[in-house]
This record gives C-alpha cells, sequence and structure tokens, in this order.
C-alpha cells in the first residue's frame, strides 16, 4: 500500500525539515510547494513572475494555480509508492481537490506538527536559506550551508512584519484544514515544541502507527 503524506502545521513547525528526514528514510519524494514556487522564482519562469509578489507579501497564490501544479506533480510515477507533501493543501479547497485527485490511490495519513505561537516566531526570526542551493538552516547553528558551503540569506518571506501576516493568513486560512482532517482515522498529532529528533521519532512512530488502522475511510463511522 502507497504511504501517502501530508504535513499541516504553520509557518515555521519544522514541517519541510521533517517532510525532508521521513521522505529520505522511506524513499519516498518529498513534494514541497513552496520550493517549487521558490524555484519557478530563482528560474524567471512565468509562475515564478506570477508568485513572487504574493509570496514576499506572505499571501496565499491562488487555489487554482496550487491545484494545478500539486495535480501535475502527483502525476509522476515517483509518487506510485507514495509521498510527502509539505505546504500543499494550505486551504480546504485544496484539501477538497486533493481528495479528488487522490481517488483510488489510498489513503492520506495527515500530521499536523503543533508549536507554540511565540516559539514560531523565535524560529522564524532565526530562519535563514542557503542563498545558492536553497535549503533551510538556522542560523543559531551555523552561518554557511552545510549542504554546498554558500552563504546563507533570510528568506524575503521571513521579515518581521510579514511573518506577523503569515501567521495570520495560517490561521485565517489553513487552519480550518485541521477540522477538516481531524476526524479520519489516519490523522495524527504531533508536539513540534521538542528537539528536530524528538519530532522525527514521534512522527516516524505516529505515521506507523496509523497506516496500521484498518480500512482508512474518510471519516470514522458513527
Ligand atoms: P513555510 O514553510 O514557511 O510554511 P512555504 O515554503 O511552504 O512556507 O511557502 C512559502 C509561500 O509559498 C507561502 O507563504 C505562499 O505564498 C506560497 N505557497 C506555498 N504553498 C502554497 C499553497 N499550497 N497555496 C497557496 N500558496 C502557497
Amino acid at each position: 500500500m502507497a504511504l501517502n503524506v501530508v504535513m499541516l502545521g504553520p509557518p515555521g513547525a519544522g514541517k519541510g525539515t521533517q517532510a525532508e528526514r521521513f521522505a529520505t528514510t522511506h524513499g519516498l519524494p518529498k513534494i514541497s510547494t513552496g520550493d517549487i514556487l521558490r524555484e519557478a522564482v530563482q528560474a524567471g519562469t512565468e509562475l515564478g513572475r506570477i508568485a513572487k509578489a504574493t509570496m514576499d507579501a506572505g499571501e496565499l497564490l491562488g487555489d487554482d494555480v496550487m491545484i494545478g501544479i500539486a495535480g501535475e506533480r502527483l502525476k509522476r510515477s515517483d509518487t506510485t509508492r507514495g509521498f510527502v507533501l509539505d505546504g500543499f493543501p494550505r486551504t480546504v479547497t485544496q484539501a477538497t481537490a486533493l481528495d479528488t485527485i487522490m481517488d483510488g490511490r489510498g489513503p492520506l495519513v495527515v500530521v499536523d506538527i503543533v508549536v507554540p505561537e511565540d516559539v514560531l516566531l523565535r524560529r522564524l526570526a532565526a530562519r535563514r536559506i542557503c542563498g545558492s542551493c536553497g535549503v533551510n538552516a538556522l542560523v543559531e547553528w551555523t552561518t554557511t550551508c552545510g549542504v554546498c558551503g554558500g552563504g546563507l540569506v533570510t528568506r524575503t518571506d521571513d521579515g518581521d512584519g510579514i511573518v506577523r501576516g503569515r501567521l495570520k493568513v495560517y490561521h485565517r486560512q489553513t487552519r480550518p484544514i485541521v477540522k477538516f482532517y481531524s476526524k479520519r482515522p489516519t490523522f495524527r498529532v504531533i508536539d513540534g515544541n521538542q528537539p528536530p529528533d524528538a519530532v522525527t521519532a514521534a512522527m516516524d512512530q505516529a505515521i506507523c502507527q496509523a497506516c496500521t488502522v484498518p480500512d482508512p475511510g474518510k471519516e470514522i463511522p458513527l
């Protein structure tokens, strides 16, 4: 059975890091819509031109564009054994579309990483990415990229005012997804306010356990 994982959580919760670790350990593709958009911006494509201003403002791109991007990516053959989605869905409309995309492809295991707001603000202020290869890094730990040695820069959407705005956008537009998924037997909540390795272990355990749920339908039968 395919292992289809969706990562939920606010900006700074550690979704990207944990998605990467889980995907690598389990030999699955990590699909990050934020990374896809940042690559498009860097490559100067039409999508990148559309996306840049919206991302820099901390707003969400339109559902139609994002559903198109995710749908296309999930058609690729490397996803047949499963995938780890990071950053999609981000609205209930996107979540509903993902159910349609997933029809007949096995259940979604949905992981919600929960972190208190003050911790998120601290983390986002410290977050840097590599200016050369785009990998995530925390400035407390390093000043150069561990992958390619490039210099670290602040993401254009991690500036102080923008971060607060992004958290508001999260609460308004993305948080309702938790309710959308929370009654499913394959929904799990993870405490993200612990060291990265502890979050990785908790996620591994939660996902393995969720995968043994028999016949995980969309709702728990009443
Ligand atoms: P973070 O990891 O901080 O939550 P991402 O890297 O996932 O942020 O996304 C960065 C930006 O890309 C978002 O603020 C938004 O503008 C855009 N974006 C990414 N995924 C989506 C999506 N599914 N729907 C709409 N906009 C998106």
